[in-house]
Formats: structure tokens, C-alpha cells, sequence
């Protein structure tokens, strides 16, 4: 394994899935939905592959029906307008999206100011580009960007500021003011944003932004997303990246060398996935709140201090009340104790110690298996 990687061992999300099999907990640390979305985006998938639709290598940038669904889809949330041809790319994933935009948009040396905790692809992937992460802390128990820190952050070698909102793992959700703060920054000297937005249907304070709509942003924004949160296929791995022309042709040109295409059928499902009315956005969100509320409380209960998320299907915890083990040691000892897995939150940051007492917990889980999982954290006293 060479230098740029060995760091990075074996991600957390394995590690700890694995020890819930092992053990028989019921997992809230991955973040993957117990039920599949919904059945008629299941049965486009079927119908795709029956037809012989993207059975063969699809086009380079994702197939046509795609990259419209997913223009029409930032046209109708956001008002944003990206020319299908030319300013829509299909990934595989979100991951794969985050990947080929880093290593198409940094030179060796430069720095990337990311807010940690952060989503642990981030680190790899910058280090796979041989730049530099600078991380922005987000403190607790608000988790929000200090501007001042982020200007002192700014170095001539800064070449881009790596967002990602609604925030995994704190559910910090972005205003409009804390983005128009990091919009002019960006400006001011002249970085590039990548905008890992893929929680953006789960919004349960506010609402989400994307920072490409804001002044100056449009021609040095890549926006991510992905197919995996908003209908619950995380498996079928369909991300995409909106952005201006040249930037997408950027984040292209590293993808023709990552995966080439990404696979077929599922595309097309997702395009009528895309084209779904308000309503089940609104209820998808809605019955995620529910699910924040009910594992909150329980967790509350069971003696967590609760960091309530604004958006994503993440809660933060504070384990402090518990005692003074760090959150790794806590995690790896929570499935044999009570039968329950989690993620702790050291790990997305760069000095653990930031993180020593914050553990991650998902609700996209059945109600059933949340209250379950409550009545067994319940026990820990
Ligand atoms: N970014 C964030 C913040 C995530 O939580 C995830 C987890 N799914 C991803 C990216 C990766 O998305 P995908 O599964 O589409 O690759
Ligand atoms: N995004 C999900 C999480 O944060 C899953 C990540 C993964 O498995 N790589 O838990």
C-alpha cells in the first residue's frame, strides 16, 4: 500500500458493520437504509434491464434520460438551469463523484480547507491527489463554520474549500448567510467549492441552499448528489456532479480513467426517480423526522447528550455522561455490552481527541428496530 493511502486503513463504516453482523446488533452506524424505496423505482430498474436499456456500456456522461431528469430536478428545487449535455455527469455515486472531482481539480501541493468532522472519503481522496487537507472545525453543540477561522485558513496555495451540506455526521444544515459568507470568500480569492449535498432532501430546520444558486458561484462550483439518500437505493450507486461546462469537463476527464461509465439500468430508473412529485420528497422527509424524534428521545433517555440534527438521518452524541472512554473504545465495546453498533465520531477528525466523546447513531431504520435498539442503549446505565 503506498504512503499517500496506508494512513487510511480499513473505513469505519466496514469495520463496525462487520462488528454488528459479528455480533448480531442491530446496526445504527452505516448510514443505509432497512427498507428499500419505492417499488415502482424498483420496477424501472427491472423493466431497464428486460429491455436491454444500459445493458451494454452506456454513454460516457450517463445516459441522456439521466442527465435531464437531473438538470430538470435542480431546475425545479433550486431554480438552477445546467445544460444536460454539457453541465450534468453521472457517477457512480456520490463517492466516485467526490473522487473525480478532487483528483481532476487539485495539483499536487495544494491545500483544501474542508470542515471536519468530515465524510472520511474526503481525506482519502484529497491525499490520493497529493494535496493537503486543512480542516475547519465545527464545534459542538452547534457545529457551525467560524468565517473568521476560515479567512485565516486561506493560503496562497489554497485552491479549494470542500463543503458538505446538511453535514454527515452533525446535521449541521448551512444558512443562507453562512453560505453567502463562504461564497465571497471564495471569490475573494478565487477557490473552488465542491458541494457534497447529497442529504438535500433531508432538511428538517431550515431549508437546504446549494451555494452554486449565490453570486460569482456558478462557474467555480462542482455540486454533488446522489440517488442512494434521496430513495433509499444506496446500492445501485448513482451519483451525479452539476456544474459550469468546464468544470464538469474537468471532473469528466478524471471519471473516463476512474470507471468510464457507471452502470446501465439503474440510471434510467433513477431519471423517473428524479421526476417523482413534491409529495414524496416532502413525506420522505417528514417520516425521517419522525425517526430523528423517536431515536432523540431515546437516546436522551438512555443518558446520550443528543446534538439535534437539522438535516441528514444522522444524530451526534455526546458519550461524556457515561464516563471518560473515547468513542472509539466505546463503539468497539457497544455491540458485546448492549447490542447495538455505532460509529465514533474520532475518526473524522484529524486529532481524535476532537471527536473523543462523539458517537454517530442513524435513524433511516425501521421504527420498530429504532425503539428496539432504544430499549437496549436503555440498559447501559
Ligand atoms: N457524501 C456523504 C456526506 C455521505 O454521507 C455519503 C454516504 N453515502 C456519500 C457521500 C457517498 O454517497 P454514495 O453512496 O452515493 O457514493
Ligand atoms: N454515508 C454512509 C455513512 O456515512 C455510508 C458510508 C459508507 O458506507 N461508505 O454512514
Amino acid at each position: 500500500l503506498n504512503r499517500r493511502l496506508a494512513a487510511f486503513g480499513t473505513t469505519i463504516f466496514a469495520e463496525m458493520s462487520a462488528l454488528a453482523v459479528r455480533t448480531g446488533s442491530i446496526n445504527l452506524g452505516q448510514g443505509f437504509p432497512d427498507t428499500d424505496g419505492p417499488e415502482e423505482i424498483r420496477e424501472a430498474a427491472v423493466r431497464a434491464l428486460r429491455e436491454g436499456k444500459g445493458n451494454q456500456y452506456p454513454p460516457g456522461p450517463g445516459v441522456p434520460e439521466l442527465r435531464a431528469a437531473v438538470a430538470a430536478h435542480q431546475e425545479r428545487f433550486y431554480g438552477l438551469t445546467w445544460s444536460p449535455e454539457t453541465e450534468v455527469l453521472v457517477t457512480t455515486g456520490a463517492t466516485e463523484a467526490i473522487a473525480a472531482s478532487l483528483l481532476a481539480l487539485l495539483e499536487p501541493g495544494d491545500e483544501v480547507i474542508a470542515f471536519e468532522p468530515y465524510y472520511d472519503s474526503y481525506a482519502a481522496c484529497i491525499a490520493l491527489a497529493g494535496a493537503q487537507r486543512v480542516p475547519l472545525t465545527l464545534r459542538a453543540p452547534a457545529f457551525r463554520p467560524d468565517l473568521d477561522e476560515l479567512r485565516a485558513l486561506i493560503t496562497p496555495r489554497t485552491r479549494l474549500l470542500l463543503l458538505n451540506t446538511p453535514h454527515n455526521p452533525t446535521g449541521a444544515v448551512l444558512t443562507p448567510e453562512e453560505l453567502s459568507g463562504i461564497a465571497a470568500l471564495a471569490v475573494e480569492h478565487d477557490l473552488l467549492v465542491v458541494t457534497d449535498e447529497v442529504y438535500e432532501h433531508l432538511v428538517f430546520t431550515g431549508a437546504h441552499h446549494p451555494i452554486a444558486a449565490l453570486p460569482g458561484m456558478r462557474g467555480r462550483t462542482v455540486s454533488i448528489s446522489s440517488s442512494g439518500k434521496t430513495f433509499s437505493y444506496t446500492g445501485w450507486k448513482i451519483g451525479w456532479v452539476t456544474g459550469d461546462a468546464p468544470l464538469v469537463a474537468a471532473v469528466r476527464a478524471a471519471k473516463q480513467y476512474l470507471t468510464f461509465v457507471s452502470g446501465g439500468p439503474f440510471q434510467y430508473a433513477i431519471a423517473e426517480a428524479l421526476t417523482l412529485p413534491d409529495a414524496f420528497f416532502t413525506d420522505f422527509r417528514e417520516g425521517m423526522r419522525r425517526k430523528r424524534d423517536l431515536l432523540a428521545k431515546g437516546l436522551r433517555a438512555a443518558g446520550f447528550q443528543v446534538y439535534e440534527p437539522e438535516g441528514t438521518y444522522f444524530i451526534t452524541t455526546d458519550i461524556s455522561p457515561f464516563g471518560d472512554e473515547d468513542a472509539g473504545a466505546f463503539c468497539r465495546a457497544l455491540p458485546e455490552r448492549c447490542g447495538v453498533a455505532a460509529v465514533p465520531n474520532s475518526v473524522f477528525y484529524d486529532d481524535p481527541e476532537a471527536g473523543r466523546s462523539q458517537v454517530r447513531f442513524t435513524f433511516c431504520k425501521k421504527d420498530e428496530v429504532l425503539e428496539e435498539a432504544v430499549e437496549r442503549l436503555a440498559r447501559l446505565g
